[in-house]
């Protein structure tokens, strides 16, 4: 139930429809009880339903037929019609996303009829179970209207149409079960089609029109482009809403524009905004600091302060928050005088006191006449002082420039700082004093037609406010222009992420995801501490190692403190690419050998000796394969390796008791081991010696691997005795990310001769660091300086201390390994209903879910991968893929991930398994 699919359904009939267009065969003029313009047969059967407020729902739109439907239809364009698109006789080609429908079967109902009942019939069996049916039957008039456009006419009788199709089904189902109680067929969509119809029953019928004229590329209401043309023709005859006159320029009226938008960089965290009398010091400390009157708060803003149940809805194919802004807020004090723009009668008012709503707040109704004759649209404002109402009825005549109300304060402001809410809205869909005063970002072109601009009111210099947003395909094209076409982005639809806080992340539309994939923001995205931290030293200093600076030792120190008593050394660097170069040439200077040997499908950096290094590089795509100096041993992956977990010779979980394994003879880790053994000794042969082994301890690019026990222990002892070095990658797997230990090669009880860090080192701040031994150190300075600019700079070591620290105060260690084995624990319990999941594995917040498209064979379902992680950002959580194959999903998430929200990823993975891979 795809918009996609349902928008091809209606593009498959508009097609069908403009072939059909002037041919008029004799033998399609019958009586049809198909027809939806006969649909007053059912008239005699209403005694078969039982119910009688459903008897009385179908009887409602029969009248409706008479009063309404088959006058105006009878001024619509009749012609030869399919008239029967209901599910069985679809053809569907494709899956998930790239579902479409190719075609239709069963031609016993055409006839000749109205066009518009073809996509009207379709919508009532394509809405069916979705969530939001109005935005589902939207998206199939929009299909139909791109190949054979609907008329205005006809698009103001489809709600009416779905609604009385649906009657002839229930009313057909009723009587039909009435004559044959034993036929399933006959009732199939019975329990649906009554839950369609009761609730396609209750929407207002113009807000469901606007929707439809909105897909179909029509303004949502149709007055509003003669509105919008009447208030810029009488620009100068309003009276100021709030004195003094924000219209009178901003030199004589300076104003300060405030940015809600989802990139603001003065919102602040969801905890700062918490204290709304704080942020409300905050706000009008800034307005007058810049010498301002008051401040502006925008039209059409995506924002993320929408954050209550109440902003969430559910979409048909993922749920999405009202973000998007439709008013305009003058940011003024507590007490300022509202007065009205125009002449204009009470219409309605309201106390809406739910958190982020209008507060106290009225609606005045004004009537106007332009050539097109009369015009009608409403003002609205909110967030006023309640005793300011007291004297006003509905109905009242409020005279332009009359004052009508005063602003109340934050107690009366749902939440946050004294404003007025100014709200145009050329519909007030019988409502009375309570309007949305934001939409969903999918609806903008209906709700911004139906409340255009409320700075054709109050008339605010449009300099004051910021240039439009570029958007997502206007900022993809100008990347393919100013950026290397290798750069890669994730997604399908590409993903325009503008805030972070915590395991959040925020896009443009102030829509949010559950980041479960990024490991640098550490300890979450904007940790406070961390920014504080980095925002004072930049103040302060931020320059290089040439300078003694006792940030630098003291992390040195605390870094050092973490490792094992041999590694005592530190080399500060930029990057990870940077460290793994480093290390090669601390190995390289140490043995006097130049080779080494790596793990398959590792990562360890994009320079050229790293791409050399790195054989998920250098056999990929663009690659040219591994150098003579560079040995590669196997993957230790004991699911899909020449080694295999259940294979005789598995020591079995040591954590796990009912997991003994089948020892004694020859464990896996030692298994794999001797493969490295096997390539060092190949290496001889040829005359090499090796100057050390690179490896990632858990192999994350790899496939989220994690080595058996006993391999790191066995694969140490024969680099050393072959004279090299071991040095650990721990850039992904560093800092308590694996749970048990701070560093993965703990795990393995083994000493690397050198360690690697990167990524979460500074949670984002650029660095990476070397750490080794006082014998190794001592070999790299033979003479030849080492600088590295920005390596170990004051900012970077700011940024680490503060980062080491919260891993420590908030336990993240600890925590990762509660929320990992937790996680562990449930994806195992999901993989007993989803056929697809062939191994679930990962140490700590370092999980990897294989995908296969049979357990026995062991398939990688690479093309399933892809789509369950593009369907769970569509969900809003965001994993990767990843391994040789592409098929594990790959889920590292900042450690400070909560237990709800590995149920949220839980819950989207399950979802969108049974989509992408269905059982
Ligand atoms: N080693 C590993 C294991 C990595 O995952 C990465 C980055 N993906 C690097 C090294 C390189 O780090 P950087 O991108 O900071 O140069």
């Amino acid at each position: 139930r795809r918009g996609s699919l349902l928008a091809s359904l209606g593009a498959t009939l508009g097609t069908i429809d403009r072939g059909f267009a002037g041919f008029d065969p004799p033998a399609s003029r019958r009586d049809l009880k198909w027809d939806l313009a006969q649909a007053g047969w059912i008239r005699g059967y209403l005694v078969h339903i039982d119910d009688a407020s459903r008897r009385d729902l179908v009887a409602h739109w029969l009248g409706e037929l008479d009063r309404r439907i088959a006058p105006a239809l009878a001024r619509c364009r009749r012609s030869l019609i399919y008239n029967d698109a209901n599910d069985n006789n679809l053809v569907v080609r494709g899956e998930g996303a790239s579902a479409t429908v190719a075609g239709v079967i069963d031609f016993g109902d055409i006839c000749q009829s109205h066009v518009v009942c073809e996509p009207a019939i379709a919508a009532a069996y394509a809405a069916m179970g979705l969530p939001d049916p109005i935005a589902g039957i939207a998206r199939l008039l929009a299909g139909f209207h791109a190949e054979f456009p609907l008329t205005a006419a006809e698009l103001e009788l489809v709600h009416a149409l779905v609604c009385l199709r649906l009657a002839v089904s229930v009313t057909n189902s009723a009587y039909q079960r009435a004559v044959e109680p034993d036929n399933p067929y006959l009732t199939v969509s019975e329990r649906p089609a009554w839950e369609l119809l009761e609730r396609l029953s209750a929407v207002p019928p113009r807000r469901a029109l606007y929707a439809f004229r909105a897909a179909c590329g029509l303004p949502a209401h149709p007055d509003s482009p003669r509105a919008v043309a009447w208030l810029e023709r009488h620009r100068s005859e309003l009276a100021p809403v709030v004195l003094p006159d924000l219209s009178a320029g901003l030199d004589r009226v300076p104003l300060l524009y405030s940015d809600w938008s989802a990139a603001s960089t003065e919102l602040g965290s969801p905890a700062e905004r918490e204290d709304v009398a704080a942020w409300t010091e905050r706000l009008f400390a800034r307005i007058r600091s810049a010498g301002a009157v008051a401040a502006i708060g925008g039209y059409d803003e995506a924002r993320p302060v929408y954050a209550s149940a109440a902003y969430r809805h559910r979409g048909n194919e993922r749920d999405e928050w009202r973000t998007v802004h439709l008013g305009l807020d003058l940011f003024l004090p507590a007490g300022t005088q509202v007065f009205a723009p125009l002449d204009g009668v009470v219409h309605s008012f309201a106390d809406n006191a739910a958190p982020f709503d209008y507060g106290p707040c009225i609606v005045l109704e004004h009537r106007v006449e332009d050539e097109g004759g009369a015009l009608c649209f409403y003002t609205l404002y909110g967030h006023l002082s309640r005793e300011s109402l007291a004297g006003l009825a509905a109905g009242a005549v409020v005279r332009r420039g009359e004052r009508f109300a005063t602003l109340g304060d934050f107690t009366v402001n749902g939440n946050w700082p004294p404003h007025l809410h100014l709200q145009l809205v050329l519909d007030m869909l019988d409502g009375h004093g309570d309007f949305i005063g934001s939409c969903r970002p999918s609806e903008r072109p209906l709700w911004l037609s139906l409340c255009p601009d409320p700075n054709l009111v109050a008339r605010i210099p449009a300099r004051l406010f910021p240039p439009a947003r570029p958007g997502a395909s206007a900022l993809l094209a100008e990347r393919r222009e100013l950026l290397g076409g290798n750069l890669a982005l994730s997604y399908r639809e590409p993903l325009e992420i503008v805030r972070g806080f915590g395991a959040w992340l925020w896009d443009a539309d102030g829509q949010r995801y559950l980041d479960a994939y990024n490991n640098v923001p550490h300890v979450g995205h904007s940790h406070p501490r961390v920014v504080r931290a980095v925002a004072e030293q930049l103040a302060v200093l931020n320059t290089n190692t040439r300078y003694l600076h006792e940030k630098i030792l003291r992390y040195a120190r605390r870094l050092t403190a973490k490792l094992p008593s041999p590694l005592r050394v530190c080399y500060f660097t930029a990057s990870g690419s940077e460290a793994n170069e480093l290390a090669l040439r601390l190995a390289r200077a140490h043995t006097g050998q130049r080779d080494m040997v790596v793990m398959a499908g590792a990562y360890h950096g994009h320079t050229s000796s790293l791409i050399d290094l790195s054989p998920y590089k250098h056999d990929g795509p663009g690659g040219a394969g591994a150098p003579d100096w560079v040995h590669v041993s196997p993957l230790p992956d004991t699911y899909r390796g020449e080694f295999r977990a259940g294979d005789p010779g598995d020591p079995g979980d040591p954590s796990d008791p009912s997991d003994p394994g089948d020892l004694p003879k020859g464990d896996l880790g030692g298994r794999y081991a001797g493969r490295v053994a096997e390539v060092i000794a190949a290496a001889h042969e040829r005359g090499r010696r090796i100057a050390g082994y690179l490896a990632e301890t858990l192999p994350s690019v790899g496939g989220q691997i994690v080595p058996p026990a006993g391999f790191f222990a066995a694969v140490y002892a024969e680099v050393r005795a072959a004279g090299g070095l071991c040095i650990a990658d721990e850039v992904q797997t560093g800092f308590g990310r694996t749970g048990d230990t701070f560093w993965a090669f703990e795990r393995y009880g083994v000493t690397p001769d050198i360690v690697v860090l990167g990524k979460p080192i500074a949670n984002g701040y650029p660095m990476g660091a070397v750490i080794t031994t006082a014998e190794v150190a001592r070999s790299f300075a033979n003479g030849m300086e080492f600088f590295s600019t920005f390596g170990g700079s004051t900012a970077a070591c700011a940024a680490a201390l503060a980062t080491l620290d919260v891993v420590e105060e908030e336990g993240l260690q600890a925590h990762a390994a509660e929320v990992g084995r937790y996680l562990l624990r449930r994806l195992a319990t999901l993989a007993e209903r989803h056929r697809w999941i062939g191994d679930v594995r990962g140490a700590g917040l370092f999980v990897g879910v294989e995908l296969v498209r049979d357990r026995a064979t062991r398939e990688p379902a690479g093309a399933e991968a892809v789509e369950v992680a593009n369907r769970m950002r569509e969900l809003g959580v965001l994993i990767g893929t990843d391994g040789p194959h592409g098929n594990v999903l790959k889920i590292r998430p900042p450690l400070c991930f909560k237990t709800a929200d590995a149920d949220l990823l839980l819950a989207a993975l399950d979802g969108a398994l049974a989509e992408a891979a269905p059982a």
